[in-house]
């Protein structure tokens, strides 16, 4: 648990929830604030800030929650689909600093736009560029 951690005192119980799931390792509840209704965050109980910090077998249950969670969250709320993202940082927008999946409905009618509309202008990248960019990422994948 961290100290100040919003999300950790939850967990803890020091902070009431609407949770709609909970196992040892993972907590699901309502958002406080949300951007539709049904809109839902899946954490791991363990304090981790971004998604990369947690161990990979943690990382697994979180995404096994959120699989699992997908199909009542938009039948809860009847909707037509939904957008599931982790804000990942705090220049990506991430608030609370313990990571946190979101899973929020969307419907035929809401004037909401895809993820990519959250980007500015695509960048024009030279092939070379984009075959180093790919064997970096390749490489840090070997550990
Ligand atoms: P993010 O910007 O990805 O860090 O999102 C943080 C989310 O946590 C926001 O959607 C908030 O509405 C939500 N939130 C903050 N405090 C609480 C709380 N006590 N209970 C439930 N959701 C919360
Ligand atoms: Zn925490």
């Amino acid at each position: 648990m961290s100290e100040d951690c919003i999300f950790c005192s939850i967990v803890a119980g020091e902070i009431p929830s609407r949770t709609v799931y909970e196992d040892d390792d993972v907590l699901a509840f309502l958002d406080a604030n949300p951007l539709a209704p049904g809109h839902t965050l899946v954490i791991p109980k363990a304090h981790h800030e971004h998604v990369q910090d947690m161990p990979s077998d943690l990382a697994g249950d979180v995404f096994a929650v959120l699989n699992r969670l997908v199909e009542p969250v938009e039948s809860a709320v009847d909707a037509d689909g939904s957008t599931v993202a982790f804000n990942n940082g705090e220049v990506a927008g991430q608030e609370v600093p313990h990571t946190h999946g979101h899973i929020v409905p969307r419907f035929e009618d809401d004037g909401s736009r895809p993820i990519h509309s959250i980007f500015g202008d695509r960048p024009n990248l030279a092939d070379d560029e984009l075959d180093d960019i790919a064997a970096s990422i390749a490489d840090g994948t070997d550990d």
